[in-house]
């Protein structure tokens, strides 16, 4: 019995994507992509891996969802659109910029599936940090620079207690910011407030891996006389500590002058049927 049920679900399969050059997703995930019934897909993957290693027959749902801008799929539409495919007895992946459980709301649909015994597979990707360091020439652990890496992100409603920004201001750890890029300024004037050093460096990277990758490098000192209210093309990394200077001697992609935007901003009419009701 429970092999027949097992038979008729269907399952999910959770991947990584990279975070944006189309080969930088792993072979796993592109072996499941080419078996997958359905693809439920977020905004921050190459459209290149959905034309070129999915099936045609494939449904292909996008289920945008952008930081603080309103048009975005409901996590609860997500999960129900993961069951419903999956109880018919579909291989559904689930594809996620980066990797599956950086800044993600995977846990949701972990939950999701364990309360509706789904098998499912989780596989990872690369995420922003590293492929955005890899594409900019910054060694994120240099030896004689760091010791160590932290993924973090940053907005101004966000409480971080003095004792903190005291910490982060003094480490020699690096410091990968992701969805910081519009408090920025408040997050340098804040570092340097709590006494940052000379010699750490901040990366801001714009569309790391795409042909559209820009980089903005200087002392982190230097930032705010320089670029005090610039803005960003989505997606931003910023990367802040003594590595960051290695980008000078390091970069090794050429810097794109296009401003355009690499992947398609979320629009309603990006969104499945389910989320437009
Ligand atoms: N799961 C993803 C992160 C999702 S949060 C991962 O592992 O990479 C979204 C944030 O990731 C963006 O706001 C940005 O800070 C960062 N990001 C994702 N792709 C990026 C890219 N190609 N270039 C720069 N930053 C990127």
């Amino acid at each position: 019995m429970s092999e027949i049920n097992h038979k008729i679900k269907g399952k999910v399969i959770l991947a990584g994507a990279g975070p944006g050059d189309p080969e930088l997703l792993t072979i796993k995930a592109f072996r499941y992509l080419q078996q997958a019934d359905v693809v439920i897909v977020d905004r921050l993957v190459s459209e290149t891996i959905l034309s070129e290693y999915t099936r045609k027959e494939a449904l292909i749902l996008g289920v945008g969802k952008q930081c603080r801008q309103g048009a975005s799929t409901p996590q609860s539409t997500i999960n129900e659109l993961l069951v419903e495919y999956a109880l018919q007895g579909k291989l559904v992946v689930r594809l996620k910029g980066g990797d599956v459980s950086i800044f993600s709301n995977v846990l949701d649909e972990l939950n999701t599936l364990v309360a509706h015994r789904i098998d499912y597979e989780i596989i990872p990707g690369i995420t922003a940090a590293l492929g955005a360091a890899a594409y900019a020439g910054i060694p994120l652990t240099a030896r004689d620079h760091s010791t160590a890496v932290r993924f973090l992100t940053w907005y101004k409603q966000d409480v971080f207690d003095a004792a903190y920004w005291t910490e982060l201001a003094g480490t020699n750890d690096t410091l990968v910011f992701y969805m910081s890029s519009e408090p920025l300024d408040q997050l340098v004037q804040n570092l340097l407030q709590y006494g940052i050093g000379k010699d750490k460096w901040l990366a801001v990277i714009e569309q790391a891996t795409t042909p559209m990758q820009h980089v903005y490098n200087s002392p982190i000192h230097d930032y705010l006389p320089g670029r005090k209210g610039n803005t960003y093309v989505s997606p931003t990394l910023i990367i802040i500590g003594k590595v960051a200077a290695l980008h000078e001697s390091f970069q090794w992609l050429p810097e794109s002058c296009c401003k355009e935007h690499y992947f398609r901003p979320v629009e309603k009419n990006n969104l499945p049927e389910m989320a437009r009701a």
